[in-house]
């Protein structure tokens, strides 16, 4: 930014150099968000020269009020665009505050959390990496990833990543995918942020890309700048490429319909019709039992480059997993994708159960499209 002669390069956190030597009174120590900003002062001695500019450390605190504003409301905390590391202290406490370790943090009980840890709420979403970390199940690599979206109703989405053992690597699934999956289950419409433990791998990246509103995603990484995702996947391969404009966590309906449906059957039609599948057509839900009555759904999410899509079964054990129970406790799956589609999750669905719950009892349904 050039103010005047001066070259004055914006704030990154509390580190604003000292850019004006006209008398300017106003420190860095000073910026502060809420500050009377608008519009920026002129600098007393540059007015007395007949050469008026206004200070440029308020010029640049009017920017940063303008990009902080949505992350400040969250909390009413002044955020910081660099990101900290998270601060073993912070997230020993914020374990005693969270013991039932939640994968869904609501934005009443999430802005109550950064209160009375007296941080902002991005530090928040780095501060609970650790705690998603420790929930991750990678038995191949241990590898362990936490990650934590935030979607535009203020709540907070974890998410950790899933290896299966005696399984083809490419059944893994990501912290990343586990947020989405994680959002869309709870039907949020769009994710504004996502702070994960490293840096996004290509196959996330492409399958963030997919996201309602994918380009503005913002990701925070411990210790680096904040970005947003087109600066991590520039010259992108995406929707638009196959003229594509539905995007996911976009309401999906398919209106897939079985003749007689048992009750399990009925909840994994019902995980099938709010799948996402603009590419193939073949919309797919699964519903898992598990051996004390409780059920748990998946729905397919599919991407643009085929390969980073979602299975329904991934996505019904990533809710397995978020409600702290074991593949071992698998009683029976129900799988319901369209009759004749051009792709299929029978195959896939029936190896990985071979692998983490062989006794499971397995069902394929075909159901009619309209
Ligand atoms: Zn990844």
């Amino acid at each position: 930014m050039i103010i005047g002669t001066q070259t004055f390069q914006a704030p990154t956190g509390r580190t604003v150099s000292k850019a004006c030597n006209d008398g300017c009174s106003h420190s860095d120590d000073s910026a502060q968000l809420g500050d009377p900003v608008s519009p920026p002062e002129a600098c007393p001695k540059s007015v007395a020269r007949g050469q008026s500019h206004p200070c440029p450390l308020q010029v640049a605190l009017q920017a940063r009020v303008t990009s902080e504003t949505v992350a400040q409301q969250l909390t009413g905390i002044p955020v910081s665009p660099v990101q900290s590391k998270p601060d073993p202290a912070t997230t020993q406490k914020l374990k005693e505050l969270l013991p039932d370790k939640p994968f869904v943090i609501e934005s009443g009980r999430a802005a109550e959390l950064a209160r009375t840890l007296g941080i902002s709420g991005e530090q928040l979403m780095l501060e609970l990496i650790p705690v998603a970390r420790e929930m991750a199940r990678p038995p191949v690599s241990e590898y362990l990833v936490g990650a934590v979206g935030r979607g535009e109703s203020g709540n907070l989405y974890l998410g950790v990543n899933l290896e299966f053992g005696k399984q083809a690597l490419n059944q893994t699934t990501h912290g990343e995918q586990f947020v989405v999956q994680n959002a869309m289950q709870a039907g949020e419409a769009r994710l504004t942020s996502l702070a994960v433990s490293a840096e996004p791998c290509g196959h996330c990246r492409q399958f963030l890309n997919e996201l309602t509103g994918a380009k503005e995603l913002e990701i925070l990484i411990p210790e680096k700048p904040k970005v947003q995702l087109k600066e991590l996947l520039p010259r992108d391969f995406g929707p638009q490429d196959l003229g594509v404009t539905a995007a996911v966590l976009s309401p999906q309906a398919h209106g897939l319909s079985l003749p007689e449906t048992d009750e399990l059957t009925g909840q994994a039609l019902q995980a099938a019709n709010k799948s996402y599948s603009p590419y193939s057509q073949s919309p797919s839900g699964v519903a898992i039992e598990l051996k004390d009555g409780s059920v748990f759904t998946g729905s397919y999410i599919e991407n643009a480059a085929f390969n980073p899509s979602l299975s329904p079964l991934q996505a019904a054990l990533m809710n397995v997993v978020a409600a702290k129970k074991s593949y071992d406790e698998i009683k029976r799956v129900v799988l319901v994708e369209r009759q004749d589609g051009k792709a299929s999750q029978d195959f896939a669905t029936s190896a990985v159960l071979a692998s983490i719950a062989p006794n499971a009892e397995y069902t394929v349904r075909q159901a009619k499209g309209e």
